[in-house]
């Protein structure tokens, strides 16, 4: 099938199938953009819906983004995994409202800017600048590593380099916003991980895949090592005013510059800490662990929950450690699971 054909056939479906209300295709800009294609990296777009509304209402403009307080940035995000993204955006806002406001409009320009990759680049200037851009996000890896039955998991980089000669290849000059839209709307529509909708597909009588059986082995999924388990405690330390210690955690690593509990290896090294910090605990309840995964590791934690009646502040820095009452920490950027043991543990007070 000639790059044209495909291009033809593509649009067209799109322009009768494709969908064309999700909110960051409105008001186009290459900021919205950006935001959206970020939110999608690892979440579909049914979640993503709420999370962009709320977080463009309140930064509506790349330079409040920049002029808004980190935490805050934070807990718009918070629910969407992976922080360092929330951590990015805010720094790629700060460097382009600090170098005038402009989103930059070239590949090399937008690839400098941290959490900008290839493909996000690509979209932002094919859906926002009308540039004829490739983009090789993770639905149309799926579309062309089936359509042309290419082997080899998309995370390598022979593979990956393959893919791009591919998307290249087929990338028009013109209308190449909406074929950028089409091609991942295919993927994330009728391409699907499980159950493609091939009988719709645009493109079926072409593909290689279809052709050879190969649907299900394609694209090649990563080799899976068992994940490694890590184990922590959590101290759910309260006072005599229902408030929670909470501590920021470090700016890099997992849940970067959120508040969480304080955390321990083991129960000694929690006593140790006490006496260091010159808490005295009333008594110390343990509740069942729980278990949270990451992409590279199972995090097994095991909430600890006890009262003091002196509840110092052990740092005079308040932007490391807080008191925080329960019923007001909806204000601030946490982890998901500290959240929800925070809310399960509000509830049952
Ligand atoms: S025919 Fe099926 S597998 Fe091939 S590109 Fe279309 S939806 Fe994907």
């Amino acid at each position: 099938m000639s790059p044209e054909q495909l291009q033809q056939q593509l649009l067209t479906w799109f322009d009768e199938h494709g969908r064309k209300d999700l909110p960051w295709q409105q008001d186009i800009t290459p900021y919205r953009v950006w935001l959206s294609e970020v939110m999608l990296q690892q979440t579909q777009v049914t979640s993503v819906i709420a999370y962009f509304n709320r977080f463009i209402t309140r930064f509506p403009t790349v330079q409040a983004l920049a002029a808004a307080d980190l935490d805050e940035v934070l807990q718009h995000w918070a629910g969407l995994g992976y922080y360092a993204r929330a951590r990015n955006l805010y720094k790629t806002a700060h460097i382009i409202t600090d170098h005038g406001g402009e989103f930059p409009q070239t590949l090399t320009e937008l690839t400098d800017l941290p959490g900008i990759g290839r493909s996000t680049a690509g979209a932002i200037l094919s859906i926002a600048c009308g540039q004829s851009q490739p983009i090789l996000d993770g639905n149309v890896k799926r579309v062309f590593a089936r359509f042309h039955a290419i082997h080899g998991w998309p995370g390598e980089s022979k593979t990956a380099s393959q893919l791009w000669t591919i998307s290249t290849q087929y990338t028009p000059q013109k209308r190449n916003g909406d074929y950028t839209q089409a091609i991942m709307d295919l993927g994330a529509t009728l391409c699907t991980r499980s159950k493609p909708k091939c009988e719709s597909c645009p493109i079926a009588s072409n593909c290689q895949a279809r052709e050879l059986g190969l649907i299900n082995q394609l694209p090649t999924p990563k080799e899976r090592k068992a994940l490694p388990v890590k184990q922590l405690y959590l101290l759910l330390l309260q006072d005599d005013q229902q408030r929670i210690l909470l501590e920021r955690r470090p700016p890099s690593g997992i849940w970067g510059g959120l508040w969480s509990l304080p955390e321990f290896t083991d129960q000694q090294q929690l006593k140790d800490w006490c006496l260091q910090h010159g808490y005295l605990l009333n008594q110390i309840n343990t509740f069942p662990s729980q278990r949270h995964s990451f992409s590279h590791f199972h995090l097994d934690y095991t909430p600890l929950i006890a009262t003091t009646q002196n509840p110092i502040n052990y740092v005079m820095e308040a932007d490391r450690a807080v008191w925080y009452k329960t019923s007001e920490i909806k204000l601030l950027g946490l982890p998901a699971p500290i959240k929800h043991l925070l809310q399960q543990h509000h509830t049952e007070d």
